[in-house]
C-alpha cells in the first residue's frame, strides 16, 4: 500500500530551468548580460566529475556562459587562489564554484572564503551564511540544496510553516545548517538532530516535515514517520542493488523509499528528487548574481 505522493524533483527542476532560460534570454535581449558561471574541479574524484559535467551541461542550456577550470589534484594553494582571484576580477563571470571534496593539502576555508562574496552562488562565504542566520535571505545566495528542498516544501505545505514541526537530520554547513535556518525563517519550528542524538526515531516520529541529509542508506523508516509528513531525501549512497538477477551499482538515498512511502504525505525520490533541484538553484543563484551585478533587481 503506497500513499505517499511522489515529489518529482527531476520534473519541478526542468520547469525551473525553462523559466530561467527564458529571463535569461530577456537578460541578453534587453541588456546585452549574460549569466557566467565558472566552475573549478581539482583533482579526479569520479562524482565530483559527474556534478561538475551536470553542471556544465544545465549552464549552457540555459544559455550561460559556462566555463571550466580543471585543476591537477596537486596544485598549489597560492595557484588556486590566483585563479580564484582572476574569476572575482573577470566581469563576464557573475557566478564561481569550487566544487568539494578538495584534496588533503588545500584549506577548504581559505578557498571558499577567497571567492567574492557576490559571486558566491554555492552561499558558503561567511558572509552570505551571517546573512542567511540572521535572516536576510533576500539578500543572501542560500546553500543550492536547502534552497531546492525548500522550494518542494512549499510547494507541499504553503510558504508559511508556522505550527509545523520539522526535524532535520544532519548538521553539515552545506546541508543541515542552512536547512534550518530557512525552516525557521518560515516559521517552522525546527530541530536539528545528529550523530550524537538520543532516540533519533522517537524525535523524528514528531515532524510534520523531515529532511534526511546524512549519507546512511535507507536509514529511515517507516515507523520513524508520521503519517501524512512530508520527507525530503537529501542523502546520495551508492550502493550495490540486484536488478534482474544481476548484481549493479545504484544510487539510494537516506530514507527507505519503499516503505516510507506507506505512511508519508510526499516524498522525494532518490536520483530524480533533491539533486535534480540542487544543481538548478546554482543557476537560479547565477542568474541573480547576474542581475544584481547590472544593477537591475535580484
Ligand atoms: P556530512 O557528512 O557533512 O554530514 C552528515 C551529517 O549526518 C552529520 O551532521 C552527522 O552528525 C549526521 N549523522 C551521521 N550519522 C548519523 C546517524 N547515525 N544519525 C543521525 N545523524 C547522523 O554530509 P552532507 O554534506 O551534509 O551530506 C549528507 C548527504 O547528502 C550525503 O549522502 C551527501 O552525498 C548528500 N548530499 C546530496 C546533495 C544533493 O544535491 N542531493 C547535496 C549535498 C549532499
Amino acid at each position: 500500500m503506497t500513499t505517499a505522493k511522489r515529489i518529482d524533483g527531476k520534473a519541478k527542476a526542468a520547469q525551473l530551468a525553462q523559466s530561467i532560460t527564458r529571463e535569461t534570454e530577456a537578460l541578453l535581449a534587453e541588456h546585452g548580460i549574460k549569466p557566467g558561471l565558472a566552475v573549478v574541479i581539482i583533482g579526479e574524484d569520479p562524482a565530483s566529475q559527474v556534478y561538475v559535467r551536470n553542471k556544465k551541461r544545465t549552464a549552457e542550456s540555459c544559455g550561460f556562459h559556462s566555463v571550466q577550470h580543471t585543476l591537477d589534484t596537486g596544485v598549489s594553494q597560492e595557484d588556486v587562489l590566483a585563479l580564484i582571484d582572476d574569476l572575482n576580477a573577470d566581469q563576464s563571470i557573475h557566478g564561481i564554484l569550487v566544487q568539494l571534496p578538495l584534496p588533503g593539502h588545500l584549506d577548504e576555508q581559505t578557498i571558499t572564503q577567497a571567492i567574492n562574496p557576490q559571486k558566491d552562488v554555492d552561499g558558503f562565504h561567511f558572509i552570505n551564511i551571517g546573512k542567511l542566520t540572521a535572516g536576510l535571505t533576500a539578500d543572501a545566495f542560500v546553500p543550492c540544496t536547502p534552497a531546492g528542498c525548500m522550494l518542494m516544501i512549499q510547494d507541499e505545505m504553503g510558504s508559511d510553516l508556522s505550527g509545523k514541526n520539522a526535524v532535520v537530520i544532519g548538521r553539515s554547513n552545506i546541508v543541515g545548517k542552512p536547512m534550518a535556518s530557512l525552516l525557521l525563517q518560515a516559521n517552522a519550528t525546527v530541530t536539528i538532530t545528529h550523530s550524537r542524538t538520543k532516540d533519533l526515531a522517537g524525535v523524528v516520529a514528531s515532524a510534520d516535515i523531515v529532511v534526511a541529509a546524512v549519507g546512511r542508506p535507507d536509514m529511515v523508516k517507516r515507523d520513524w514517520v508520521k503519517p501524512g509528513a512530508v520527507v525530503i531525501d537529501v542523502g546520495i549512497n551508492r550502493v550495490e542493488k540486484i536488478v534482474d538477477g544481476e548484481k549493479k551499482t545504484g544510487l539510494t538515498g537516506d530514507v527507505d523509499y519503499d516503505d516510507v512511502s506507506n505512511v508519508a504525505g510526499a516524498i522525494t525520490p532518490v536520483p530524480g528528487g533533491v539533486g535534480p533541484m540542487t544543481i538548478t538553484m546554482l543557476m537560479a543563484n547565477t542568474l541573480r548574481s547576474a542581475r544584481l551585478a547590472a544593477g537591475l533587481g535580484g
